[in-house]
């Protein structure tokens, strides 16, 4: 069996973010990543203040990488508007372009990068990653950032109930009409067992992303266009904007979110970074932030008190997740169901302020 003295295993945010700073502090990190090329992934590209304050201390700057600014939050229900400047400068940029941005920096620093491998198995107790190419690799410590999937060998047990969340996501082509909606805005869009977040990236077009219930797509035939379609009586304005764009590329799917995860407890050699260690509810735009978190917090722990660091950062990590995951899951639960999301957001209308303080309270934070 190969050994590495640190494995990571994705190459997500947090991945790239422990290895980028491991190498930093003179470890010699490996990180086993399994598409060979940067790609888009299931996310709504949204980087909030604490995102951003993360990513400069990684040496990276959104708005040099093309990301534009984003300054207002925009929630609709229905027809009810509601729209508010944030309580911080956010910016929106495509995953394909943050990913290859941050393995480039952690490669920089010296760490290995080995793409295009896929990792079949987690064994926890021996610290040990089974390749899909037969082989296996050991380590001193293992950072498990395979993010939103699920690792063979280390599950998530939620509560997901027989109809869990699934996130699909797709770029819209630019096109005056969206350009002139979304300048400076985060669009957030409810509908009875779901959202859409939608946005305008660095390459000019906007990226859309949906969390909806498995049975709401199910329902519409379980083609994604078709439940835009499907919508366009609940959430009209959203129907709209699809129609907007002057193309758009593929969907992208991953199915049972396990929003609410917290990974209490850890043990010696093992750290779990991103949604490995903590889901949060995507309404929030605030899981980079949790990824690149976790990363610096870990690599620290790490690089003091080395592998047995690993139940201290979990547990400590699980408390400072549980406000902003808590927030979170609550204000999904509450933006789901009609019959509240409708009274609320003339609530917010007319208190834009809890429209500040929900965005807010629902950061991991940079501090
Ligand atoms: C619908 C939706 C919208 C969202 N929108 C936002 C948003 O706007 N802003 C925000 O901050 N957060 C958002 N999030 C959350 C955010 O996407 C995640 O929290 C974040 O990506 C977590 O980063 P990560 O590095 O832990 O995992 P990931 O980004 O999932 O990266 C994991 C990496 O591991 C690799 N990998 C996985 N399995 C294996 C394997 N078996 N072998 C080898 N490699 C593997 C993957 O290829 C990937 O590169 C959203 C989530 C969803 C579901």
């Amino acid at each position: 069996m190969r050994r590495a003295p640190e494995l990571i295993a994705g190459g997500g945010p947090a991945g790239a973010a422990v290895a980028l700073l491991l190498a930093r502090g003179g470890a010699m990190p490996v990180l086993i990543e399994r598409s060979r090329e940067p790609h888009d992934v299931v996310c709504g590209g949204f980087l909030g203040g604490d995102a951003i304050a993360l990513l400069a201390r990684l040496g990276v700057d959104p708005a040099a990488l093309g990301a534009p600014a984003i300054r207002r939050a925009r929630l609709i229900a229905g027809r009810r508007i509601a729209e508010t400047d944030l309580p911080f400068a956010a910016a929106g940029l495509s995953r394909r372009t943050l990913d290859a941005t941050l393995l480039d920096r952690a490669a920089g620093e010296g760490a290995t990068i080995e793409r295009g491998l896929a990792i079949r198995r987690v064994d926890l107790d021996q610290r040990c990653l089974h390749l899909g190419d037969e082989t296996a690799i050991g380590a001193n410590a293992i950072f498990l950032a395979t993010g939103k999937h699920e690792a063979r060998g280390a599950p998530r047990p939620t509560r997901s109930g027989d109809d869990p969340a699934l996130g699909l996501r797709i770029r819209l082509e630019p096109s005056a009409a969206l350009a002139r909606a979304l300048a400076g805005t985060i669009e957030l869009h409810l509908f009875r067992g779901g959202y859409a977040g939608l946005l305008l990236q660095e390459d000019g077009g906007a990226n859309l992303c949906l969390s909806v219930a498995q049975s709401r797509l199910q329902a519409a035939g379980g083609r994604p266009e078709q439940l835009i379609a499907a919508l366009a009586h609940e959430a009209p304005m959203l129907a709209d904007r699809f129609g907007a764009a002057t193309g758009a590329g593929p969907w992208s799917t991953v199915a049972r979110i396990p929003y609410g995860w917290r990974a209490r407890r850890g043990r010696h050699g093992i750290f779990r970074l991103g949604d490995q260690a903590a889901v949060i509810a995507s309404l929030a735009g605030d899981g980079i932030a949790i990824a690149l978190d976790s990363a610096i917090r870990a690599a620290h722990a790490f690089l003091h008190d080395g592998a047995q660091a690993g139940p201290s950062f979990q547990s400590a990590f699980a408390a400072r997740a549980r406000r902003p995951v808590g927030v979170a899951g609550m204000l999904k639960h509450w933006g789901e169901t009609p019959w509240v999301a409708g009274p609320m957001i003339a609530l917010f209308r007319h208190a834009p302020g809890l429209i500040r303080h929900a965005a807010a309270t629902t950061r991991i934070g940079a501090d």
